[in-house]
């Protein structure tokens, strides 16, 4: 059962977030405010872009697409073309399967169109949660909030989720306090600041400034003060 303080709380905090990163990243989100409208390349890029770094998947996204942009020109690429053109994404066989077999059946089912329907998106090979909202969000301008691993790890660390909870939990979560206005936007700012400040490892808490707010940053200074304590003991 949903406790009413504890969403409260939460509700105040997201407010206090959202204004902290329209003051600090809202003109950075600015250019790719505008939504990607190539489904095709939205859909491959992500595909691309599971368990690797984003700067892998830019470079593989960009090899592949020199060669295919396409549903109808990537079936005619010979997989080995394409296995190494997104090599730098890791896991490049299976990721070359998985584009190749779903563009043949984007051509045979859907007229070489990506589909609008979560459901049918979901059924594409390679495709789960995470890449169908990314794909209904930046192509089809769904107000879903995509969550990647950044939106994953800031959600959970500023107490917006919980620690065990899957990307769906976490993107319900979201979509309760973040109105659906700014979802789309809201989702590119924290992408640059997961980047930049809530980094995976060693995240920058002592000059953060969400810091107050945070219960992960408020644990970890109180730890790195333990530890530097003892080192001077
Ligand atoms: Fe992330 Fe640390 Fe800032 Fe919390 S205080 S949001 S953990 S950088």
């Amino acid at each position: 059962m949903r406790s009413d303080t504890g969403f409260a709380e939460n509700e105040n905090r997201m407010l206090s977030f959202l204004k902290f990163l329209r003051k600090n990243y809202g003109d950075r989100t600015g250019a790719v405010h505008k939504r990607k409208s190539d489904a095709y390349q939205v859909l491959v890029s992500t595909v691309l872009s599971q368990r690797t770094k984003d700067e892998n998947t830019d470079r593989a996204s960009e090899a592949l697409f020199r060669l295919a942009g396409t549903p109808e020109s990537m079936v005619k690429l010979p997989t080995k073309s394409i296995e190494r053109a997104i090599r730098p994404s890791g896991f490049y066989r299976q990721k070359a399967k998985n584009i190749k077999l779903l563009s043949k059946i984007l051509i045979e089912k859907y007229g070489g169109k990506v589909p609008s329907s979560r459901d049918q998106l979901l059924e594409l090979p390679g495709v789960g949660w995470k890449t169908s909202a990314v794909v209904l969000s930046y192509s089809f301008g769904s107000d879903i909030v995509p969550v990647d691993t950044h939106v994953n790890r800031v959600s959970k660390r500023l107490g917006f989720a919980d620690e065990k909870d899957d990307v769906e939990e976490v993107r319900e979560k979201l979509e309760a306090l973040i109105p659906t206005s700014m979802r789309y936007k809201t989702h590119l700012e924290i992408i640059h600041f997961g980047r930049e400040v809530c980094r995976p490892i060693n995240p920058l808490c002592p000059t953060c400034g969400m810091l107050k707010l945070c219960p992960f940053g408020q644990k970890r200074i109180q730890l790195i003060g333990e530890r530097a304590r003892k080192l001077v003991r």
